[in-house]
């Protein structure tokens, strides 16, 4: 089994998420690709999430009619601050010894990842596949030598920020998320207040 990991916020989630994975999905000819909402991100302590359950169905509605996609409540589920190690040995018991994963992240979140607790430990656990994204310069931080790819992605200039800031100004979302997240937005007043 090749497995795609992709971890993230999610809050919301959006076509530059769907895309990526979809891309990378092809690319590397991957069995399915597991989405894994964040519990608590520890990078994102400084500003309120919306609550896992909202982000985990959005997910589940943005994932449902793709064949390729499943959503794991891994992260959800597991008490304290989300780290992309824990993920990845959780997905790693659940998938087995043989399961080759790949975990995918954009370019400003690969930047990052040599800070990530057990980034050692990350690497070893899965190939790592760093993607495009618009505003950020996509490179590799300095991993262990063919522990990662770089990939070309189509590229959307989507952020879930920006999607949030665009629901507190009442403007539209429609195409820039899928049509059951815009509605679930809406249904449950999410965005409404963002700062
Ligand atoms: P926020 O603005 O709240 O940080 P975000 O749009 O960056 O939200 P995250 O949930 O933080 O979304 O990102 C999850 C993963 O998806 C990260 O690896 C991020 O780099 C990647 N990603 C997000 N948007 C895109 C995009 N438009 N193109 C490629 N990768 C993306
Ligand atoms: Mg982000």
């Amino acid at each position: 089994m090749r497995v795609g990991v992709m971890g993230g916020t999610f809050d919301p989630i959006h076509l530059g998420h769907l895309a990526a994975a979809s891309e990378v999905a092809h690319h590397f000819g991957l069995q399915t690709v597991v989405f894994v909402p964040a519990g608590s991100p520890w990078q994102k302590a400084d500003r309120d999430i919306s609550p896992a359950e909202d982000r985990y169905l959005m997910t589940v509605i943005a994932t449902a009619a793709d064949p390729r996609f499943t959503v794991s409540r891994a992260d959800v589920d597991r008490p304290g601050p989300t780290y992309t190690v824990d993920t990845l040995r959780d997905l790693r018991s659940e998938w087995g010894a043989d399961a080759e994963l790949f975990f995918i992240t954009g370019a400003d979140a690969l930047n990052d990842i040599l800070s990530w607790r057990d980034a050692d430990e990350v690497q070893r656990l899965a190939h790592l596949v760093g993607v495009t994204r618009p505003g950020h310069v996509l490179s590799d931080p300095g991993l262990a030598p063919g522990s990662v790819t770089l990939l070309d992605v189509p590229a959307l200039a989507i952020s879930s920020s920006e999607v949030r800031a665009r629901v507190a100004r009442d403007a539209p979302i429609s195409y820039l998320v899928p049509a059951g997240v815009d509605n679930y937005i809406a249904k449950r007043g999410l965005y409404r207040d963002t700062p």
